[in-house]
């Protein structure tokens, strides 16, 4: 991740009075270098040298303080992924058998069908939404 993210993610931590220590700055390195959202386990396998409880409540301060989204999926274990404003706006394939779930980059003519769905939702249901979310739900290639 480049410096400037590096001091965005200090001033989110920040304003909750948390300090960005050196194994938040080791997740947050290991999130931004991963193509798809990681598991715990994952991130320890992937050289993140710090016990599993550790691991466990700086992920939680992370989210808590909008540097880490924790994301549910089909197993009963969580994966985690920058937010998005720290990277880039991307969609989510989710395998039903394994849980693993890929990042996926829409068309732009998807995307804008989408936003189109955004302002129908805000002049229809008076809903105004600042983001949108998309995924799908099947079989990975090592599952199907
Ligand atoms: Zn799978
Ligand atoms: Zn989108």
């Amino acid at each position: 991740m480049e410096r400037e993210g590096h001091a965005e993610v200090e001033d989110r931590l920040r304003r909750t009075r948390q300090r960005y220590t050196a194994g938040r700055r080791q997740l947050v390195d290991a999130l931004a270098a991963s193509e798809r959202p990681l598991t715990i386990p994952e991130l320890r396998d992937g050289g993140v040298d710090q016990s599993q409880s550790s691991v466990y409540r700086n992920l939680a301060i992370l989210e808590q303080c909008g540097v880490v989204r924790r994301l549910a999926s089909s197993d009963d274990t969580a994966r985690f992924e920058l937010a998005e404003d720290l990277t880039e706006h991307h969609h989510h394939l989710v395998c039903s058998d394994c849980g693993t779930i890929e990042d996926i980059a829409l068309s732009p003519a998807v995307e804008s069908a989408l936003a189109a769905a955004v302002d129908e939702a805000r002049s229809r249901h008076r809903f105004s939404a600042d983001a949108h979310r998309f995924e799908l739900v099947g079989s990975c290639a090592d599952c199907a």
